[in-house]
């Protein structure tokens, strides 16, 4: 079996057997050049191991270029990610100036075979810069070749990452990590499980970056993020982590740090003791913090409700030496219960991180779209900042509220647009108001 060590940059590598490196995205636009600069300042000195950026276009290579021209020559050498979607020109382009391309090869076209020869080429540039690449491959953006043979499903994603990775193998290019990803955190677990089962049947294992994409924020998301990322990690699968938070990307640093500290063995759980009866659990804990409570309980119990070993967790202990309170418990239980997709006790959000691609203040549509549909219990809500990503990558949605720029808004149903170019300051009640005709 050959486990591959993927190099990024000069000074950072990810593979078997080295920490788990952590990761964040800069939600700055690309082209205000000190504002990004002045994030990744702050994002390294926060933690960050890698920093992506997203290159919407062609033009913001030379953007790409200034901000690491500024941050090496500040010293700040933590290595860049370019994000790109659908244009393999733009992949190409910034290849030669960051450290590691992250593509999703589906969508470089429509057609399969130039989507193939656009990688082919992609590679070749990667290998004459020494440039690492991360196939990311995410539900809801699976190209119509593979849904047809596979559907939407884990295994049509690790299916299509597989092909990626094959034709990466055929070219003898092996500096590359993989990511499937989705904002369900079981279609996240069971796709990355199928993918590392087939790179061990096929004898060649690339290291996963892991993830639970659109996951929200708060403690929703927090949740969300460490019960996917544990139930790969406590099984070895995963090398590098990217906390997905629609907060500002500082926050997901420390929640990453605690994964990769927890399973690098330098943090332990502050679980005391737990009962099993019938499949329910009741678990004790003297967590140091309510955070820590949040983290640890999340990662003690996500695995098991995802795979059904358990039905029901409980919680009983204390948090800073004073006994939790009732309520804070039954929430907590609630809420990995809804995460772990094993009882839904509040709608369901799904909410992007936001990038340089965002067209609205993000967090603030997502505090306004929560405050208004609170009471619709199991309904799933996307809300996304983009036009050009966002509609593809809110698979699971019943309803999608999507930044059109200009102050307006995009509403969607199932999937389909129902309403556009609706004014921010109406689209929350707008979209409220369709839901309930629908009901
Ligand atoms: S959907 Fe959100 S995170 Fe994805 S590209 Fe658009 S703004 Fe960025």
């Amino acid at each position: 079996m050959e486990r591959i060590t993927v190099k990024i940059g000069k000074d950072l590598a990810i593979g078997p057997g080295l920490p788990i490196v952590v990761q964040t995205m800069c939600n700055t636009h690309t082209d205000d050049v000190e504002a990004t600069v002045a994030q990744c300042v702050r994002l390294a000195s926060a933690g960050a191991q890698m920093i992506r950026i997203t290159v919407p276009g062609l033009r913001d290579v030379e953007h790409i270029r200034e901000i690491s021209s500024s941050l090496r020559a500040i010293g700040v050498t933590t290595p860049l990610v370019a994000d790109i979607h659908f244009s393999s020109a733009t992949a190409i382009a910034v290849a030669p100036y960051v450290e590691k391309v992250r593509i999703n090869p589906g969508n470089f076209h429509r057609d399969h075979q130039e989507a193939a020869r656009q990688f082919s080429e992609f590679l070749g540039v990667c290998r004459r810069h020494g440039t690492a690449v991360r196939v990311g491959v995410n539900h809801g953006s699976l190209g119509s070749y593979i849904t047809g043979l596979y559907g939407n499903t884990p295994m049509g994603m690790a299916k299509a990452a597989m092909e990626w990775l094959e034709m990466c193998m055929a070219e003898n290019f092996y500096n590359v990590v993989v990511s499937l990803k989705s904002s369900n955190t079981l279609v996240m677990v069971q796709a990355c499980r199928i993918l590392q089962e087939m790179m061990e049947a096929r004898g060649v294992v690339f290291p996963v970056h892991i993830g639970v994409t659109e996951a929200g924020g708060g403690d929703s998301g927090r949740i969300k993020n460490c019960i996917g990322c544990s139930a790969l990690l406590s099984k070895g699968i995963g090398a590098t982590v990217r906390v997905s938070l629609t907060e500002d990307p500082e926050y997901e640093l420390p929640v990453a740090s605690y994964l990769s500290q927890r399973y690098g063995g330098t943090l332990k759980s502050s679980l005391v003791s737990s009962v099993t009866d019938s499949g329910k659990v009741s678990a004790r804990y003297e967590a140091p913090s309510r955070e820590r409570l949040i983290l640890d309980a999340s990662c003690d119990w996500g695995a098991a409700l995802l795979d059904r070993e358990i039905d029901e967790v409980s919680f009983e202990g204390s948090i800073a030496g004073e006994p939790i309170p009732a309520d804070f418990a039954e929430y907590l239980s609630d809420e990995i219960l809804q995460a772990s997709r094993r009882r839904f006790y509040k709608p369901e959000y799904i909410a992007c991180p936001g990038c340089g691609r965002t067209m609205y203040d993000l967090q603030k549509a997502f505090a306004e779209v929560k405050a208004k549909t609170s009471h619709l219990k199991g309904m799933v809500i996307a809300v996304m900042g983009c036009i050009v990503n966002g509609p593809g990558e809110m698979a699971d949605a019943d309803w999608g509220y999507v930044g059109e720029g200009n102050g307006k808004v995009s509403i969607y149903k199932g999937g389909t647009p129902v309403l556009r170019h609706v004014p921010e300051t109406d689209a929350p009640q707008k979209l409220l108001s369709l839901i309930e005709d629908s009901l």
